[in-house]
């Protein structure tokens, strides 16, 4: 992974997408015991990554369709919960693609909202027919709309393992009965306001994931990326037919790719996956300013 050298900003972190810094001024490693005015430089690559692997090449403008996505997001949201956004003044070399934010103590839940079964959902269903301890009628299949959208939060995994799908009751372990319903609560909020937004441009918003922190005051703050299709399956309204896979904005275009008998990849090898060719890069860039497009109803500015 390349690193960035930041005049005036230590890097902290190197996740699969995003990078992390801190200004120079904040002693590093030190215990946030009181968060006032305490920043960190959110600054998203393009850095493409699918099973679990970082992928090469990365998808170039990738990292700026994240930040501007989410940063119209927050835009919208705006009423319904505080975000982490301070300032898009960045340094040139990260403009438009980095954020600075406040700094938080993140809370070691993934608070995903789903309104349609797919994905590990649908693998859980498909086991015990209930999704993190919510029973599901039966008969659902892929792609099947939920009776109502439903809290499934997950523990975040270490770099380079599987999120895992957790119990509400658990996630109460984790962070307390009040911050859990909390979370829960503000989750479902968010997704009812944004599922009623992309409704409008014909764009089904099957899940998605947020992840919160707490600011010094004890506020509980959105942060990270919001309603990207990193973090969301967004599927065209009037393609829509459950039973099968849904044409999707998220990276299945990718993960279809990589899977077929085309890239000669095996996913159950150690292997790691091979170099995307040109054509499957071009596409999946187009792929998410389509979204970005679709999503704010303009062309980006690069
Ligand atoms: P992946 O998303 O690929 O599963 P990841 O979440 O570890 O891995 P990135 O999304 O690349 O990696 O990195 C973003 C990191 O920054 C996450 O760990 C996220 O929790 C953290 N983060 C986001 N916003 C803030 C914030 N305001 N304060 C502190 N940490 C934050
Ligand atoms: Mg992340």
């Amino acid at each position: 992974m390349t690193t960035l050298v930041l005049p005036g900003w230590t890097q902290t972190y190197a996740g699969k997408v995003r990078n992390l810094y801190v200004p120079d001024s904040t002693p590093e490693g030190e215990e946030i015991t009181d968060v006032h005015g305490d920043v960190v430089l959110v600054v998203a690559s393009d850095r493409i990554s699918a099973y679990d692997y970082v992928l090469s090449p990365a998808i170039p403008d990738k990292g700026v369709v994240l930040t501007q996505l989410s940063l119209w997001w927050f835009a919208q949201l705006a009423g319904t919960v505080a975000d982490h956004v301070v300032s898009t003044i960045v340094p040139d070399e990260v403009a438009g693609r980095a954020i600075i934010c406040r700094r938080l103590d993140m809370y070691p839940v993934e608070c995903v909202a789903r309104g349609y079964l797919t994905g590990s959902g649908l693998t859980e269903y498909q086991q015990n027919g209930a999704v993190t301890g919510i029973a599901l009628p039966d008969g659902l299949v892929d792609g099947s709309r939920l009776p109502e959208p439903i809290f499934t939060p997950a523990t975040k995994a270490e770099l380079g393992a599987h999120d895992q799908n957790i119990t509400f009751d658990a996630t109460v372990e984790l962070v307390g009965p009040e911050t859990a319903r909390r979370l829960r609560d503000l989750t479902m909020e968010i997704y009812h306001r944004a599922e009623a937004i992309t409704a409008e441009r014909g764009l089904i918003l099957a899940d998605t994931k947020f992840e919160f922190g707490v600011d010094a005051d004890d506020r509980l703050v959105l942060a990270d990326e919001v309603l990207t299709p990193d973090s969301s399956r967004f599927w065209p309204a009037d393609t829509w037919s459950p039973g099968r896979a849904q044409p999707s904005f998220d990276k299945q275009y990718v993960r279809d790719w990589l899977t077929s008998p085309e890239s000669g990849w095996n996913r159950t090898s150690d292997a790691p996956p091979p170099a995307l060719p040109d054509a499957v890069v071009t596409r999946t860039r187009d792929r998410y300013l389509e979204v970005y497009r679709r999503i704010t109803g303009k062309d980006l500015e690069l």
